[in-house]
């Protein structure tokens, strides 16, 4: 079985190159694992949005993005499939500790990305976690170690990461920082610049927003390397 995985994996990897978003129109069109398949299929979801199409052959290439899209465009999935492959790929597993870690601004935000995830994920063998304020931080100090997926909030996060000798991030691939803008209006950017930089240099970034607001471009310029940019402009 396992010889099977690497041999599947060797060939998702070879069809990276040869991914063209002009020509993507169900999700099958791009070179996505069975789990991750399996998952968005008993979700219901199909045809990628437009800002799924135009990132997710990108941030499969391994590049970091500055992704900006409406609200309800479906960002959550342009994040989470890339994230999910990028573990799967690496053939992580509980024990590797935390792959991922997503920011948004808001518990309600965290949640519904848990649940996204909890769905279009269930087939893989990862674990997720939520690290949001209001629940017992006792409980999450516990558990944080065994979590390969974590979705946070900012102010909670930098609590963990000060205080907490279990959070261990050092193996970290991929960041995400959804909703972007939404994180600065809401006053998190000395806390996003400190997150920042407690991070492992060598990963790739993802960092989604509604708007491209000088501050999103000076989070950019921080947390991103040579991006590329993808704007989806709403159609009449
Ligand atoms: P955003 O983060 O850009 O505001 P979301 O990721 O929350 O948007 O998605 C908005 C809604 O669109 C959600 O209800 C989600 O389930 C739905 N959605 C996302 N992607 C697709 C898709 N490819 N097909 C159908 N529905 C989708
Ligand atoms: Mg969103």
């Amino acid at each position: 079985k396992l010889k099977s995985e690497v041999a599947s994996i060797q060939s998702l990897k070879e069809a990276y190159n040869n991914i063209d978003a002009s020509k993507v129109n169900s999700f099958k069109d791009f070179p996505l694992s069975q789990k991750t398949l399996k998952g968005l299929k008993e979700c219901g979801y199909v045809k990628p949005t437009e800002i799924q199409q135009q990132s997710i052959g990108l941030s499969l290439w391994g590049l970091d993005i500055l992704g900006a899209a409406k609200t309800g465009s479906g960002k959550t999935l342009a994040f989470l499939i890339p994230v999910l492959e990028a573990l799967y790929c690496k053939q992580w597993t509980r024990l590797d500790g935390i792959g991922a870690l997503i920011i948004t601004p808001t518990r309600e935000l965290a949640y519904q990305i848990f649940e996204t995830l909890r769905k279009v994920g269930y087939y893989h063998d990862m674990s997720a976690g939520l690290i949001i304020g209001g629940k017992d931080l006792h409980f999450e100090k516990k558990r944080m170690d065994k979590c390969n997926i974590l979705i946070c909030t900012p102010g909670r996060l930098l609590q963990h990461m000060d205080e907490n000798p279990l959070f261990d991030c050092s193996n970290m691939q991929i960041l995400v920082l959804d909703e972007a803008d939404r994180c600065l209006d809401l006053g998190f950017e000395a806390t996003m610049n400190n997150i920042i930089e407690n991070l492992p240099p060598e990963r790739q970034t993802l960092l989604f927003s509604a708007t491209q607001t000088k501050s999103v471009r000076d989070l950019a310029r921080l947390s991103l390397k040579d991006p590329m940019y993808v704007s989806v402009h709403e159609h009449a």
